[in-house]
């Protein structure tokens, strides 16, 4: 091989694989989410809106499309505002679709001297940094599925931000050709079961974790859900999108047992492991490079109830 193909093949060959996030980038986006100049981005407050378009600035680095019209904020009402919900595509070999959701609203300050931002790292600026890292990751190969990335406002007042974009009349053409949704709930943690692990919600509704694990790359371990009494999977964004009967279910590592920082001021940068976040979205990034259109098709059972 002469020198120049060499070059070529060398330059080729790293442009064909997928681009690993680092922890560096990882602490920077969650740090400037959860930061106390979000002022616990509170659905309705300007910092709210500034946060929406932190995640939109980080979707254009990953050169998604817009899921419609001219910008990747969707508008809706919200209380008489218009507020916004994030969403990106990227356009893989199929037009069928996975999807990866986050929600980006915390519940705001509280009006005490001190430390008075709920500055929501885990709850669930950790979720969102999964989805921009995610969309990182796969910023310089083509998929096999076409992606959409989102991120929900209002899910703290219920779920606001996901009803309103699961109607949106410009996405159905998209959530009509969605496979599955991964909606992300605090990841900031070590799951009980150890580094690289989450737990899905609603495991026993569908195929969806066995999917997954057979699938899995890098050690990466979908397990059960553990908390199956506290009624997870319908009290997420997920389960928005399960009553368009999309596979929607959420992920998170967050030990309900021992959580003392739900909701609470020190849900700040200090409970986040950053290691295993980093190797989360890695894994999960590689995991989800080997799902095609003919290996990848989960269902609900009868178990479900979707009404
Ligand atoms: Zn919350």
């Amino acid at each position: 091989m002469n020198k120049l193909l060499l070059v070529l093949s060398v330059l080729f060959s790293v442009s064909a694989y997928a681009q690993n996030i680092s922890q560096e980038k990882v602490v920077t986006i969650l740090n400037d989410l959860a930061s106390d100049e979000m002022k616990g981005r509170e659905i309705g407050t300007p910092e709210n809106d500034s946060a929406a378009t932190y995640i939109a600035k980080r979707f254009a680095e990953s050169n998604l499309a817009f899921c419609t019209g001219s910008s990747y904020l969707v508008p809706f009402e919200y209380t008489g505002r218009t507020v916004y919900n994030v969403c990106g595509l990227k356009k893989g070999k199929s037009d069928k679709n996975l999807a990866f959701s986050a929600h980006f609203d915390h519940i705001g300050s509280n009006g005490n001297s001190g430390d008075n931002v709920f500055n929501g790292a885990d709850d669930n600026a950790s979720g969102v940094t999964a989805v921009i890292g995610i969309a990182d990751y796969f910023k310089d190969i083509k998929p096999d599925f076409s992606m959409m990335f989102m991120a929900f406002n209002g899910e703290e007042k219920g779920m606001k931000g996901s009803k309103a974009i699961a109607e949106a009349t410009d996405l159905q053409p998209l959530f009509s050709k969605t496979a599955a949704l991964f909606n992300f709930e605090m990841l900031a943690t070590v799951s009980q079961f150890g580094n690289n692990a989450l737990y899905m919600t609603g495991d026993e509704f569908s195929d969806l974790d066995e999917l997954i694990n057979a699938n899995s790359k890098d050690g990466l371990k979908i397990n059960a859900d553990p908390y199956t009494g506290q009624n997870l999977f319908y009290r997420s964004d997920n389960v928005v999108f399960a009553r368009k009967n999309i596979v929607a279910h959420s992920f998170s590592t967050v030990d309900m047992r021992v959580a003392t920082h739900y909701h609470q001021l020190n849900d700040d940068i200090g409970v986040v492991n950053f290691d295993n976040l980093t190797l989360l979205i890695n894994s999960l990034g590689n995991t989800i490079q080997q799902l095609k259109p003919g290996n990848f098709a989960p269902r609900y059972n009868e178990k479900v109830n979707l009404k």
